[in-house]
């Protein structure tokens, strides 16, 4: 491109009060506002410009009034699409964290509906008119759900731990098994959270076995609690021991030393009838008379985002004085949908109302039954070249838990003659809305353990667009 035919191009192109006549354009002001359609145009012209300057022959095509309009269009669109959006979990893993862990249930979905335009008595309370506490809200249920004398809900789980060490802790030992110094997700170590919260680890045993005795021995007058770990994320086999924590209490009884058990995911239910046999329950821990336990709500409790800290009120009070408290504090919405969570636990509904137990106790029969019908519905639709077949696999738990409970699925092999796995992946990702599959042995895999009834035609759009192209 030469020197002229550059500054002639440059002179084309069509100034901003122009385009902002146009009809695609205009009604973007209407709905938006001329401050922010001026800044996109400014943008979209100044990459134009750039364009030519570098002699970019395609930048010759896009100077037109209409390529320029599409082209803006198009950005104005981009930038209204939010950056987090619903998607469809086809992978089988139900409690995915990239995905965002729990779905909500249709009560907790509803609070929010419910309550986030609104003001709330938050921390008001009706029937005095005075102030009230937000823990309020939740405490009763808790107690009456984990049969604990108190209980504190904080953001998370992590933050849960950190409260507890740094509350009960700072500047004291803490006794930890090394088979419990877990990672749980890259960014939460028990060892470095300890460090933090101001607690001394008194790290106690052996990778693979830790007794009783080894805490005995440790004891000492600046011990401050001991702390039992769920090792959510894997299991030690073969040569290993652990105390069995009615063991672990009597000492920490005998001592006068709390005994504070992370218990990670959040089980209030027995879920061995569905497979899952390793994880411990809330109110076990607590009844058996474990001091204080944490556990995070969005893992198989099937809540939302928080973390709740429950046992003696003596401790959870402290806790509550804590200053940094503060900065743990869980979020009104957040209120509300874990009110409305832990209410299906309350009256005893929790396996059918609360998506992450309904996924998990969904038998194989059903989604086969699911699936069978799904591939009928697709093969009508889907193109020549294009093979689904039911084959039979494994879902997982997830999210850090149940590393070693599989639970027996059917899933729908997708193979396409055009496309490889991978791209049929890439594609079913960007489609809206996005679809999240499994690749496995160049198939592309679809679990309907962890799609909803109500997504599957979307599911099958996603595929018949993502396939046809
Ligand atoms: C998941 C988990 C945590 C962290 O919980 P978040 O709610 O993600 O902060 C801490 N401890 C254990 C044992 C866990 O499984």
């Amino acid at each position: 491109m030469t020197d002229s035919t550059q500054l002639e191009l440059l002179r084309k192109i069509p100034a901003v009060d122009q385009l902002l006549l146009l009809p695609g354009i205009s009604s973007w002001v209407e709905r938006t506002s001329r401050g922010f359609v001026v800044s996109e145009i400014q943008k979209v012209l100044e990459e134009t410009r750039d364009a030519i300057r570098s002699g970019d022959e395609s930048a010759v095509s896009q100077i037109s009034s209409g390529s320029l309009e599409r082209l803006l269009n198009d950005r104005l669109h981009a930038c209204l699409q939010p950056a987090l959006r619903a998607a469809i979990n086809a992978t089988g893993v139900i409690l995915h964290t990239n995905l965002g862990r729990a779905p909500l249930s249709a009560a907790a979905q509803q609070s929010l509906s419910a309550l986030s335009g609104q003001y709330t008595n938050l921390e008001y309370d009706l029937n005095s008119g005075g102030r009230s506490h937000r823990d309020k809200l939740v405490e009763p249920l808790l107690k009456e759900i984990l049969g604990c004398e108190a209980a504190t809900a904080v953001n998370n789980n992590a933050a849960a731990v950190f409260l507890i060490l740094n509350t009960l802790a700072c500047g004291r030992e803490v006794i930890v098994s090394r088979g419990e110094l877990v990672e749980i997700g890259g960014s939460f170590r028990i060892p470095d959270i300890l460090m933090r919260s101001g607690a001394i680890l008194r790290e106690v045993g052996t990778t693979n076995k830790t007794r009783v005795q080894d805490y005995q021995t440790a004891v000492n007058p600046n011990t401050a609690l001991l702390l039992r770990v769920h090792p959510s994320n894997y299991r030690m086999h073969g040569f290993t021991q652990r105390p069995d924590l009615p063991d672990l209490i009597e000492l920490a009884k005998s001592l006068g030393i709390p005994l504070v058990e992370d218990i990670g995911s959040g089980c209030l239910r027995d879920l061995k009838p569905y497979g899952i046999s390793d994880e411990p329950i809330a109110q076990e821990s607590l009844a058996a008379g474990v001091d204080l336990v944490c556990f995070s709500c969005d893992k198989l409790l099937g809540g939302p985002q928080a973390g709740i800290i429950a046992g003696a009120s003596r401790w959870i009070d402290l806790i509550r004085k804590n200053p940094l408290m503060r900065t743990y504090r869980v979020e009104k919405l957040i209120y509300g949908a874990l009110e409305a969570t832990l209410a299906s636990y309350r009256t005893g509904r929790a396996i059918t109302e609360i998506p992450v137990l309904r996924m998990i106790s969904m038998s194989r029969e059903e989604i086969r039954a699911r699936a069978r019908a799904f591939v009928r519905r697709a093969r009508k639709r889907l193109s020549l070249g294009v093979r689904l077949e039911l084959i039979e696999g494994d879902s997982v738990v997830g999210g850090g838990s149940c590393p070693e409970s599989s639970l027996p699925t059917f899933l729908i092999a997708l193979v396409s003659d055009k496309h490889k796995a991978n791209t049929l992946e890439s594609r079913l990702r960007l489609q809206d809305p996005p679809v999240i599959p499994r690749v496995e042995e160049d198939r592309t895999l679809i679990d309907l353990r962890t799609v909803s009834p109500v997504q599957e035609s979307a599911l099958l759009d996603a595929l018949c667009n993502a396939l046809s192209l």
